[in-house]
């Protein structure tokens, strides 16, 4: 499919089917449905990835950071023209994926997307397979997921943090920097370690950055003028970028522990096409690219590179390569040199692997049933 703004089917169930007289039957199929969704997630309680990797006592801690709204466009380590990822640009080891893209422009489809093997066509896989910190627990990890941006914490997505070993959450705003201090206790305490942590980011209103962020000025948290104001916005989402620049660099910094084999894997759910006016994602099907041109940032320790040079050698290579989402689960598993059972395995789509292979990269739509092909 593709084309219009909203396809037919979502249509036709907004404005038909859950309007009397349909609405008792649509609400009873959606029952069903929802039932047959439980079920999967409750028999993938005792599922197994039959993960395995080669022991040693090296000190270890991994990170899978999810943000929130971050379109490419506006890093300076992409090439933005305004400084907003001082830090991060200041880190050695940092390489920036310029051709990443978010396989859903709602959060509710991406995120699932992210931490698990489900795809934009194989949605089904988020319910019926846990996330991605369990191989990581098969292989004796200590397993956290840490939420500012709480989707992964709640219902209806419980699910996806179900079986880690601690779940933290963070209610009230501007928590994102509450994170590093976390995953620094922890990772010191416990030798192997593997985080899944989820930003409040830059979700619209721009409003979730400190006061030693507000550089871009004026905006409208700190300056009378209107969300109206074009380039006043701007400035308030680039100043939303400083902060997620400071917290990504923040937990980069807990987990470059002297001697500490570590990783970061970094990607934003969906992008923010705030040049619409309207509305900056989600709104429609036929999304422009700025809903799903995201950041991939890795990071990786020195001990780490010395471990494993070609895989080092090989995420470097492949960074211009078009990927999305759907080499996510692969690639943070491979990071920690785990393999995963020969049915759930794809190492091709690993981006530590030389032989990564490009696919088509398709993205759900808002009706969470449709995918479009984006290029
Ligand atoms: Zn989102």
């Amino acid at each position: 499919m593709g084309g219009g703004n909203i396809t037919t089917t979502f249509y036709v169930e907004q404005n038909v089917l859950s309007r009397p007289p349909y609405n008792f039957w649509f609400q009873l199929c959606n029952v069903v449905q929802q039932q047959r969704m439980k079920g999967y997630i409750k028999d993938s309680e005792h599922m197994s990835f039959g993960a395995t990797r080669p022991s040693d006592n090296c000190k270890e801690a991994y990170v899978l950071a999810i943000g929130e709204s971050l379109r490419y466009d506006n890093l300076s380590l992409g090439g933005y023209c305004r400084k907003t990822t001082p830090l991060l640009e200041s880190l050695d080891n940092v390489t920036l994926y310029s051709n990443y893209y978010s396989a859903a422009n709602l959060t509710m489809y991406s995120v699932p997307q992210i931490v698990t093997r489900a795809t934009a066509d194989s949605f089904v896989l988020n319910y019926k397979e846990k996330s991605v910190f369990k191989p990581f627990k098969e292989c004796g990890f200590k397993t956290f997921v840490i939420c500012a941006g709480n989707l992964l914490a709640e219902k209806p997505h419980y699910y996806l943090s179900d079986g880690c070993d601690g779940l933290y959450t963070f209610k009230s705003e501007d928590d994102d920097d509450k994170i590093a201090p976390l995953i620094d206790s922890l990772s010191t305490v416990y030798p192997k370690t593997f985080f899944i942590i989820q930003f409040k980011g830059n979700h619209g209103p721009y409003n979730n950055f400190r006061a030693e962020d507000n550089k871009f000025r004026p905006n409208p948290v700190y300056d009378k003028v209107a969300w109206t104001d074009h380039n006043a916005l701007v400035n308030a989402y680039d100043n939303t970028v400083l902060f997620t620049d400071y917290n990504a660099y923040n937990v980069i910094k807990a987990i470059d522990k002297p001697g500490y084999r570590s990783g970061f894997i970094m990607v934003s759910d969906h992008g923010a096409d705030y040049d619409t006016g309207v509305s900056d994602h989600g709104g429609n099907c036929n999304p422009r690219k700025a809903e799903y041109h995201v950041p991939l940032i890795m990071w990786n320790s020195e001990a780490w590179g010395k471990q494993y040079p070609e895989k080092r050698a090989n995420m470097l290579s492949h960074r211009h390569q078009p990927v999305n989402s759907d080499n996510i689960f692969y690639s943070v598993c491979d990071m920690a040199d785990i393999t995963i059972g020969n049915e759930y395995a794809h190492p091709e789509w690993s981006v530590f692997q030389k032989n990564l292979k490009e696919h088509e990269r398709r993205l759900l739509v808002p009706d969470g049933k449709n995918s479009i092909v984006v290029e």
